[in-house]
């Protein structure tokens, strides 16, 4: 069984879980019509009238989470016979509260464990929509460091060189880290560590760092954005190739990127 949640005074640990479940449904079911400007540490100001359209995933969300709060209050209308409760099915803050002064009872119910399992499913999906998660870093690719290993084998000792299985990853205003081994260093000595010295400014076409970012992201930028970057002197092309396209330093952009998402 686990552990009864801090901070929730239920009698059982199912009883404090659907406590938490029906807390986070309460904050988020309202939340999910904004879900950007509510996002983590965001600081626009949030106003009650949602932006239309609103996406099916939102009003499926949505409606579920009714559905599901529905069908648990008339499980305990009709279990503990409170047909004097006049409760519209589609008042989620007065359903959340109704629950909340029977969760004790609901708990500790055999079908206590299935509510507290369909709340929760529920709270997630609104969570996952109202504070999506952001990605504060990005990925400077594979960990190039390779460690020796002191081995014996038949008395004899050798080393065995073992590549690092971590990833680089680059956050705006520190110096790029491993994940794994912690190596820290600036970018131009991880390019020269993961690229040699061939090419060390690794420059790449608009149209690769549209490639680039979008890997690097899952976000698409088009070329025309990049060349707006690149006219308001956010960005800075490091010369032309032999088609006398731009060329951009794909590290040096895809950190601006990533300190622009970040801010
Ligand atoms: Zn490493």
């Amino acid at each position: 069984m686990p552990p009864v949640p801090v901070g929730i005074p239920s009698d059982t640990a199912t009883a404090g879980g659907i406590h938490l479940a029906l807390i986070e449904i309460e904050k988020h079911y309202d939340a999910v019509l904004e879900p950007v400007r509510r996002a983590a540490g965001s600081h626009v100001q949030t106003t009650p009238v949602a932006p239309v359209p609103l996406s099916a995933l939102i009003l499926d969300t949505r409606s579920k989470c009714r559905a599901t709060l529905a069908k648990w209050v008339r499980f305990v209308i009709d279990g503990r016979d409170l047909h004097t409760e006049h409760l519209s099915l589609f008042d989620v803050p007065g359903m959340v509260e109704m629950l909340i002064r029977h969760v004790d009872w609901l708990g500790l119910e055999d079908e206590g464990s299935k509510a507290l399992e369909q709340l929760k499913m529920s709270a997630h999906d609104l969570t996952k929509i109202a504070v999506p998660e952001r990605r504060d870093w990005m990925k400077l690719g594979p960990c190039p460091i390779v460690f020796e290993i002191q081995a014996t084998e038949d008395g004899q000792d050798f080393t065995v060189p073992v590549p690092c299985m971590g990833t680089v990853r680059a956050y705006a205003g520190c110096d790029p880290y491993c994940d794994y081994c912690l190596t820290e260093g600036v970018v131009q000595w991880w390019e020269r560590q993961m690229f040699g010295d061939q090419d060390p400014l690794k420059a790449i076409t608009a149209p690769e760092l549209v490639l680039a970012i979008h890997r690097e992201y899952g976000r698409l930028y088009s070329e025309i954005t990049i060349r707006t970057w690149e006219n308001r002197g956010a960005i800075t092309s490091v010369g032309k190739n032999a088609a006398g396209r731009n060329l951009y330093n794909r590290v040096a952009v895809l950190l601006w990127v990533a300190g622009k998402a970040a801010s």
